[in-house]
């Protein structure tokens, strides 16, 4: 079995992780993308971010109907920061060992993977499916993580893979490009535009409903 997990701040959720995980699916013969909400993640503990069951309840919205995205809450049952090395542990402790988890990232994200967590720890435990997005170039791993790591990766060409011998491989791949951020849709939401189409309906039914992300 090869599980995506997909860990962000989801504020909200919008189609470009939507449509960049099920491309995923296809891009690594994924069996499923399990979208995992961070409940206090560590990267933006100085912005206020709108509470969990919001942002869990509009990701189940806008899963619905699609029987190969999960939701998972682990890091809502976790005291304190949610990081993504614990949450990887936890899938790696609960399944059976053959299970292969590719922890998803967009390239801004992996980008400044050297400030995360026991980074290094958590390249050792699972694969990475680093996806393109508009602004973010991929400029392969020298440029991302220092060079004594690096250099441990050898790039098998024929599939595009950066594999570590001593733990998991990297994948870039190419992802629909959408220029769509939960940072914007909050802005327009607060100017009173629209967000019709950046987001699934339903979920915007959501946020109507419970008022979420306007000027007071
Ligand atoms: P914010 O603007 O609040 O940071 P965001 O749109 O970046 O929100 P996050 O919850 O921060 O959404 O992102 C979760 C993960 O999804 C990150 O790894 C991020 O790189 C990736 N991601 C988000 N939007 C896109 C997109 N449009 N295309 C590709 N990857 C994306
Ligand atoms: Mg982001």
């Amino acid at each position: 079995m090869k599980w995506g997990l997909f860990g962000g701040t989801f504020d909200p959720v919008h189609f470009g992780h939507l449509r960049a995980a099920q491309e995923l699916i296809t891009l690594l013969n994924l069996d499923r993308v399990i979208f995992i909400p961070a409940a206090l993640p560590p990267h933006k503990t100085a912005c206020v971010i709108t509470p969990f069951k919001h942002r869990s309840q509009m990701i189940r919205l806008a899963i619905e109907g699609n029987d190969q995205f999960y939701f998972s809450d682990v890091e809502n049952l976790r005291p304190g920061k949610s990081y993504s090395m614990d949450t990887v542990q936890y899938f790696l402790d609960t399944h059976d060992k053959s299970l292969e988890l590719y922890f998803i990232t967009g390239q801004d994200a992996f980008d400044v993977i050297t400030t995360w967590y026991k980074w290094e720890k958590l390249l050792s435990l699972c694969h990475f499916a680093v996806m393109t997005r508009p602004g973010y170039e991929n400029k392969g791993l020298v440029h991302i993580l220092p060079p004594d790591i690096a250099a441990r990766f050898v790039y098998d060409q024929q599939n595009e893979i950066f594999k570590d011998p001593q733990g998991g491989s990297v994948f870039f791949r190419k992802t629909t490009f959408l220029d769509i951020s939960s940072s914007d849709i909050r802005e327009r939401i607060h100017q009173g535009q629209s967000i019709r189409y950046l987001v699934p309906d339903n979920v915007i039914g959501y946020m109507e409903a419970n008022k979420l992300y306007r000027a007071e």
